[in-house]
């Protein structure tokens, strides 16, 4: 018997295919891939081949180190062959049927560990903070830039989540535009509250905490859980409880009790799967939205265990070989 589910917040439907549902721990990788291992000299993100990429915007370091020399623990610098370019002006869109611009944004790498073969589930907890606070003090940096509407923070684990470079690191970018998918989100958000008078995100939150069986990680700030209407296998959501549109709102303190939560789930997928390949997404409003009641931040954790094929790219309806409360189960044993 499958079951049809509706996510509130994103208006996905899910179908939640039981009979073909797999016990959780039927998901771990099978085989490891090859030991990585701590330093890679041909590895432009490893220590000394700081010349390898382009000049840094930003890094913790230790005082007495200069720019794009070691002696840092994180570094950011700008995409080597970036999606849109950080130093044009914004044009206007030309065209009379097909329309186009300038590709103006920004794409920097936040290369998160000296050493190669680390990742945020094995890193230490600080250098995690770290890690957190880097992704904050990036947004805080271009937020104002009036040319930037939506900033996307996201990490890809592994070859089958899209990443090519091994040395652990998340991406960035700025773009100068909301596009529909997210204007589509919002939109649907602003429904519910006009409805209800409430924030969706917020609510669910309540709804899945009352609930409990899907939840993971109950702190006195965040939660993480797995969603009623999961797309994929083990998708994770970690929320801050306070209701908050934007990542770029939260203070210093709240930078380490969301990298003490991140750190928690990401080990939790690490021990229990195996190491899966995934995708993590910052999901926040564009600037703009940032002090809006119905809209919510929140951290989305996509692990590559399945992979979406014809019926999912043709419909957008997604078949999850497994269940929510399983899934959330067998993490929090
Ligand atoms: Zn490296
Ligand atoms: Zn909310």
């Amino acid at each position: 018997m499958s079951e049809l589910r509706l996510n509130r917040a994103t208006k996905e439907w899910i179908i939640v295919a039981k009979e073909r549902a797999k016990r959780p721990d039927e998901f771990h990788r099978q085989k490891h891939e090859e030991e990585l291992p701590a330093f890679d000299p041909n590895c432009p993100f490893c220590p000394g081949n700081e010349k390898k990429t382009p000049p840094e915007v930003f890094a913790l370091r230790d005082p007495e180190t200069g720019p794009n020399h070691p002696g840092w623990r994180i570094r950011v610098v700008t995409n080597k062959y970036p999606a849109l370019d950080p130093k044009r002006k914004i044009s206007a869109i030309t065209g009379e049927f097909f329309k186009s611009t300038i590709g103006v944004g920004k794409h920097e790498v936040i290369i998160e560990s000296t050493q190669h073969n680390k990742s945020l589930a094995t890193l230490s907890l600080k250098r995690v903070e770290e890690v957190c606070e880097t992704y904050w003090k990036r947004y805080l940096a271009l937020k104002d830039d009036i040319r930037f509407k939506l900033i996307i923070i996201f990490r890809n684990h592994g070859i089958s989540a899209g990443t090519s470079l091994r040395h652990p690191h998340s991406q960035l970018i700025a773009l100068p535009l909301v596009p529909a998918s997210i204007r589509h989100l919002l939109e649907e958000a602003m429904r519910y509250y006009d409805d209800h008078g409430s924030c969706v995100f917020c609510d669910m939150i309540h709804q899945e905490l009352q609930y409990k069986k899907r939840i993971i990680l109950d702190s006195k700030e965040f939660v993480v859980f797995h969603p009623f209407a999961s797309r994929a296998p083990f998708e994770t959501w970690l929320a801050p409880k306070k209701h908050n549109a934007c990542f770029g709102n939260i203070d210093q303190e709240e930078v380490k009790t969301m990298a003490s939560a991140l750190k928690e789930i990401l080990e939790k997928l690490y021990v229990k799967l195996k190491d899966p390949d995934y995708n993590l997404m910052i999901r926040t409003a564009p600037i703009k939205d940032a002090q809006e009641d119905y809209y919510h931040w929140y951290i989305q954790i996509l692990p590559r265990l399945t992979t979406p094929a014809g019926f999912e790219l043709g419909s957008g309806v997604f078949i999850n070989s497994s269940l929510p409360e399983e899934t959330a189960k067998f993490l929090r044993s």
